[in-house]
C-alpha cells in the first residue's frame, strides 16, 4: 500500500494558519498501516466577531492511503465529553461531519492532512469552544449520526424532509451500478434518472465513493 508522504514536513509548517501543535508525538502503526498523532492542538480563530484561543489534547489515526480512508480524530483530555450532543462518541471519535461532507470539502483542498485539521477539526473545536462560552452554536449543527446523514442527503439533493430522503436513499440502493440514465429516479418525481437527479449524483461521485454511500445508508437506517 502506498504509505501517505510528506506527514513530517507538513506537521513542521503550519505558520500562519491559527493553530499549531504542542507536545508532538507521532508514532507510524505499521500494523495497523496509520500514523498515530498525538498533540495538545491549540489555536485562535475567529469566526465573524467573535475570537477564540483555546487548545485540546488529541489522538488523530490517520490512515496511510488517507485521504480515500479519513482520520479518526479522539479528544483525550475530556474536554468533551462522550455523548451526541457534543457530537463525540468514545469508539467512532468526534463526529466532524457526514462522511459526504468531509469528502466534499477535502476535495476543494490538495488533500493534505493539514487541510483536513484546517478544514475539519479546527471548525468543530472552535464551535464547541464557542458553545462552552455562549451556551449556543455558531452555526446550525447537523443532527447526531443516522439523522443526520439523512439531513446532509435532503439538503444536497433538494429533497422535502428526512422521511423523503430515508426513501431516496433506499430506492438509490436497489439499482445497479453504475445507475443509468433513463431509470425512473429514485425521488419519486416520475421522471427518468437523467432528467432528473443524476446530475448531482455524479458530481458527488466524483469525490464519494460508492462504498462510501453503502456505508452510509446502513447508518442512516439505524436511525
Ligand atoms: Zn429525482
Amino acid at each position: 500500500m502506498h504509505k501517505y508522504e510528506g506527514l513530517y514536513a507538513e506537521l513542521a509548517n503550519v505558520d500562519g494558519q491559527g493553530f499549531w501543535f504542542c507536545n508532538l508525538d507521532v508514532q507510524d502503526a505499521n500494523k495497523d498501516k496509520k500514523f498515530i498523532i498525538s498533540t495538545k492542538l491549540g489555536f485562535s480563530q475567529r469566526y465573524e466577531n467573535v475570537i477564540i484561543d483555546d487548545s485540546y489534547d488529541l489522538r488523530i489515526e490517520l490512515p496511510y492511503d488517507y485521504p480515500r480512508k479519513l482520520p479518526i480524530v479522539f479528544n483525550v483530555d475530556g474536554k468533551i465529553p462522550n455523548d451526541p450532543n457534543n457530537h463525540n462518541n468514545e469508539k467512532t471519535g468526534l463526529c466532524l461531519a457526514t462522511t459526504a461532507e468531509i469528502k466534499e470539502r477535502l476535495s476543494q483542498t490538495s488533500g493534505t492532512f493539514i487541510d483536513f485539521v484546517r478544514e475539519l477539526i479546527i471548525p468543530f473545536l472552535y464551535a464547541h469552544s464557542y458553545k462552552q462560552q455562549y451556551h449556543k452554536y455558531p452555526w446550525p449543527p447537523r443532527e447526531h449520526f443516522g439523522e443526520g446523514i439523512l439531513s446532509e442527503y435532503k439538503d444536497f439533493f433538494n429533497l422535502r424532509d428526512l422521511n423523503h430522503a430515508r426513501d431516496f436513499m433506499k430506492e438509490l440502493h436497489k439499482y445497479k451500478r453504475p445507475i443509468k440514465g433513463h431509470n425512473i429516479c429514485m425521488c419519486g418525481s416520475g421522471k427518468k434518472f437523467r432528467d432528473c437527479h443524476q446530475k448531482k449524483y455524479l458530481e458527488r461521485l466524483a469525490y464519494y465513493s460508492n462504498r462510501e454511500m453503502r456505508l452510509d445508508y446502513c447508518r442512516a437506517m439505524k436511525s
